[in-house]
């Protein structure tokens, strides 16, 4: 896009992400911050061209600003906000603006504070973080000592200046940034709707929604083999009118598209959006208001992995192998019992075996009102078969949980 100076309502629909300090590109510190920021701004229909890691050193902070400004309306860097002279982003930022930064006498009064409520000596090298130029506007941090700026370019592109440690970035970003940008006009009108699927594989669904809606651009249809389940993601931007096609919104056009989704896959859809296991499982829990038990055999513990602790998990039980005696018992009178032992409404036991290269997998639910049972074969052993064992535990579980009326 050209320079235009008269360009400060830009609207921002192109970004890039920076992750500052050696720490990352050492590969002491994973950088989890631009996965983070990348997929926000996605959802806000912002197409992000790239992401970069670049150590403290002056000129390459410097110049990787310099570039990403070139290219992207937005730039948003996370670290080297600290006060230590090798914290580079403020002077760096300053340099590439051409601007001179000094102590603004409200961060520094705020920073001050922080000190005498603990009644510490202020060290004076923490000045450096009170540290503004006139372009930027201070973003708030109640989580730590680094305050962000965001900085409006002549041209109307913009930087977001975020610290490092994810809990301080991750609030900032979300309650100071994302407003300020959403009022200055931040990405497409963009419609998004995620189908989560379960107890298929991606091959199929592909196969099932075919080649025509999948190649579509606006409505594109596409679909994403995660760890715990097969994602159908609709998305969406307004298509102007055009010879006799009327003009139609983002969700018009998700409308018209879901339904031939569902057609073809709606049988193996268990939650929408972001919804994860727990959350699914949860909710019909506490909707029946339920408490849960497992027990989970030859499956290294990926059933518990995948729950998680939660208030309505009363009891997971590990076990490596099933004890001596109990080989014959049914595995609905097995959950049964572990349910009664364990106080709660529900249990929920699921064991493996190899078979062949694959993974046996049997799983069982008791309800207070149904039991239910399943064996399937999760394709591939090790890691990958347990942990799809899991998967086939939830998907049974939910499924009978939401039977229950
Ligand atoms: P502060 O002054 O509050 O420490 P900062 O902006 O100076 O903030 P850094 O010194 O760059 O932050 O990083 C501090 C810590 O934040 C790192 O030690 C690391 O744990 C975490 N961190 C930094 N960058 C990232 C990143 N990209 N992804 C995940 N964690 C990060």
């Amino acid at each position: 896009m050209e320079y235009s100076p008269t360009s400060a309502s830009r609207r921002l629909v192109t970004a890039e992400i920076l992750s500052i300090g050696t720490e990352i590109t050492s590969g002491e510190t994973r950088d989890t911050n631009a996965g983070e920021l990348a997929r926000s701004l996605t959802g806000f229909g912002v197409e992000v061209l790239r992401m970069a890691a670049v150590p403290d050193r002056r000129e390459a902070v410097e110049g990787a600003f310099r570039s990403a400004l070139e290219r992207a309306d937005l730039v948003v860097s996370t670290g080297g906000l600290g006060p230590t002279p090798d914290d580079l982003t403020r002077e760096s930022i300053a340099a590439v603006c051409g601007e001179t930064p000094t102590i603004d006498p409200d961060l520094e009064r705020w920073l001050r504070g922080l000190w005498d409520r603990r009644g510490i000596t202020f060290p004076e090298m923490n000045l450096k973080q009170a540290w503004r130029i006139p372009s930027a506007r201070s973003l708030a941090n109640p989580n730590g000592t680094a305050p962000g700026w965001l900085v409006e370019r002549p041209n109307g592109r913009v930087i977001v200046v975020l610290p490092g440690p994810p809990r301080e970035m991750r609030p900032m970003w979300r309650d100071e940034a994302l407003p300020r940008l959403i009022e200055r006009g931040f990405g497409s009108e963009r419609a998004v709707r995620t189908l989560r699927l379960t107890g298929v594989g991606e091959s199929i669904v592909a196969e099932r929604i075919g080649e025509a809606l999948l190649r579509q651009v606006n409505p594109e249809v596409a679909t994403y083999a995660r760890a715990d389940a097969i994602d159908v993601r609709m998305s969406a931007s307004p298509r102007p009118a055009s010879g006799d096609l009327p003009e139609r919104s983002a969700n018009e056009l998700l409308d018209e598209v879901e339904p031939l989704v569902l057609a073809a896959v709606g049988g193996y859809v268990w939650a929408r959006g972001d919804t994860s296991w727990p959350e699914a499982i949860g909710s019909e829990l506490e909707r029946h208001g339920w408490t849960l038990a497992t027990r989970e055999l030859g499956t290294g513990g990926s059933l518990v992995t995948l729950l998680g602790s939660r208030p309505w998990l009363v009891r997971s039980e590990v076990l490596a192998e099933r004890p001596r005696g109990s080989g014959r018992a049914d595995a609905v009178g097995e959950t049964a019992e572990l349910r009664d032992a364990a106080g709660s409404e529900v249990g929920l036991t699921v064991s493996t075996r190899m078979r062949g290269g694959d993974t046996a997998v049997s799983v069982a639910v008791a309800t207070p009102v149904r039991t239910a049972r399943r064996r399937t074969v999760a394709f591939l052993g090790g890691e990958l078969g347990r942990s799809r064992a899991a998967l086939a535990a939830v998907a049974l579980l939910l499924e009978t949980l939401r039977r229950d009326d």
